[in-house]
């Protein structure tokens, strides 16, 4: 069973990742208040379906030229006219299919300026029968190409579960992302949290894509995307 990004996020942010602060909705009367409710003056206007590759998606309803799923608003006008032209239109994307989804609810989130993209997942590697994390520098893209283009810019972690995440474990997350400072410090507690979130809901796959370095140097959960095992329910 797939959730939503922001129930993905809400998730994770129970377990104490740093997520960012975002409001559903679900008609265009909700758009004001749930962009007053954020900081500003960057947001952000994503529509929840269950398919990714929303940023650079096409609504079949509008023009080609008009935006994707997935688009920064600099104004409180800027998110409600974004969210008319978004709620009710179906999205397409790479992972869609040529019909689309129909874009029922949208995710108001506060926006993050952002100095890296990485790309963070966790799931049963079948080889071991253990999690694993496959990340790689190389976020906020199609991973999928990432390991056709340049496999050597994926690497994956296998955790031993009687361990749990070492500090080992974080020493060679941190190095495959190139962290250091702040958002090597962050990585500390941020990759034992999607671990134990992992297990203690019983998912199946978490992709975190991306995962952002932000301009302050802090680690933020940008995207979330969470399957369940059929029997965690
Ligand atoms: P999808 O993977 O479905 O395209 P994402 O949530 O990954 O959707 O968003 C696509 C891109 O939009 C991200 O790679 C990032 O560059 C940008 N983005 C998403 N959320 C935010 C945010 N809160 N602040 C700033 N940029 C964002
Ligand atoms: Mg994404």
């Amino acid at each position: 069973m797939n959730i939503h990004e922001y129930q993905g996020k809400q998730v994770l942010k129970g377990f104490g990742a740093p997520v960012a602060e975002g409001v559903a909705i679900t008609s265009v009367d909700q758009a004001e208040a749930a962009a007053r409710a954020l900081p500003g003056p960057l947001y952000v206007v994503k529509s929840q379906i269950h398919a990714g590759g929303r940023g650079k998606g096409h609504f079949k309803e509008l023009t080609p030229e008009a935006r994707g799923g997935v688009r920064l608003a600099r104004s409180i006008e800027d998110v409600v006219k974004n969210a008319r032209e978004m709620l009710g239109n179906t999205l397409v994307t790479a992972q869609t299919g040529p019909a689309g989804k129909q874009v029922n609810r949208l995710y108001i989130e506060d926006g993050a300026d952002i100095d890296r993209e990485l790309y963070c997942s966790l799931l049963v590697d079948r080889q071991y029968g253990r999690i694993a994390f496959v990340v790689s520098t190389e976020g906020g893209v199609d991973i999928e190409a990432v390991a056709h283009n340049s496999p050597e810019k994926i690497q994956t972690i296998v955790i031993d579960p009687e361990a749990g995440v070492t500090d080992a474990d974080v020493s060679r997350l941190n190095a495959a992302f190139k962290l250091d400072g702040q958002a090597a410090e962050d990585g500390k507690s941020l990759f034992p949290i999607l671990y134990g979130a992992f297990v203690d809901t019983d998912m199946a796959m978490l992709e975190v894509n991306p995962l952002i370095v932000m301009t302050d140097g802090r680690l933020r959960v940008l995207d979330a995307k969470v399957s369940f095992d059929g029997n965690a329910l």
